[in-house]
């Protein structure tokens, strides 16, 4: 066990060793440090950022930095994920190997073409999974008027999608360039996150599944998705709901039994 003051003399002395140390004064930004069960989280910048606030002397690249209070270890998060990303791997793990390959999966998102298979990794059977909306950069993709109503029913399922695996990626909009999209998507009165999960729309025989971005995608890059999707959206039993889940079983038990950490025989 290490306490906090020594905790963030290592952090500290890190920042001393980088190479861009004797180019910029680096200093903790105490008001920054967040305690958590684990340890602390401190961040860093140029003095002179601190002291300005003015961006131009901003630091890159200056990722926070974890240290464990049990081990007294320093590790070193990312820019490239939200930090809360970044604790949340460290919390489960204990270390943050996790985070730096979703990190670096970040923006190859597998392109899978709509209606096909949808291979999710750790489910067993995936033969009633269809894609939909896993779209990438240069790979063309349908587009078009879609309603309204479907909009409105697509973003009231994102509210809270039931989701059959803990997942930690984060998926960025591989068209908007240079920010890699929102992380929200808002339409009417409802406000939800979108990159962060999937959605399963069960349909008459299949269940369809979709990266939640799919809603920016509908908004912000005028894809239409599939019709029968359309169609299984405005249909769809509340999320989460009894008629729901049974849908869900229905059609695919090796998502279920994903949910519940089993694995098939
Ligand atoms: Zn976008």
């Amino acid at each position: 066990m290490i306490t906090k003051e020594e905790a963030r003399r290592r952090a500290l002395a890190y920042i001393e060793e980088r190479p861009s140390a004797h180019a910029h004064e680096m200093v903790l930004v105490d008001a920054l440090t967040q305690e958590e069960d684990f340890g602390w989280v401190f961040f860093y910048d140029s003095k002179r950022h601190v002291e300005t606030g003015d961006r131009q002397w901003a630091l890159g690249g200056n990722a926070p930095l974890i240290v464990d209070r049990r081990t007294g270890e320093l590790h070193v998060t990312g820019t490239a994920l939200p930090t809360e990303h970044y604790i949340a791997v460290y919390r489960r793990d204990g270390h943050l190997q996790r985070a730096h390959e979703n990190a670096a999966t970040l923006r190859t998102l597998t392109h899978v073409p709509d209606l096909v298979e949808c291979k999710l990794p750790e489910i067993a059977d995936t033969s009633n999974l269809r894609a939909v909306g896993w779209l990438a950069r240069w790979h063309d993709y349908a587009r078009g008027e879609v309603s309204a109503e479907f909009m409105g029913a697509l973003v009231g399922l994102l509210v809270e999608p039931w989701q059959p695996l803990e997942y930690d990626g984060v998926h960025q909009c591989p068209f908007c360039r240079f920010t890699g999209g929102p992380g929200t998507v808002r339409f009417g009165f409802t406000t939800v996150s979108v990159g962060n999960s999937n959605l399963f729309v069960p349909a008459k025989d299949v269940i369809y599944v979709a990266p939640s971005l799919i809603a920016h995608y509908v908004d912000a890059h005028d894809y239409a998705p599939p019709e029968q999707f359309q169609q299984a959206v405005l249909t769809c039993p509340a999320m989460r709901s009894f008629a729901y889940l049974k849908a869900i079983r229905e059609r695919s038990r090796s998502l279920v039994a994903a949910r519940r950490g089993d694995r098939l025989p």
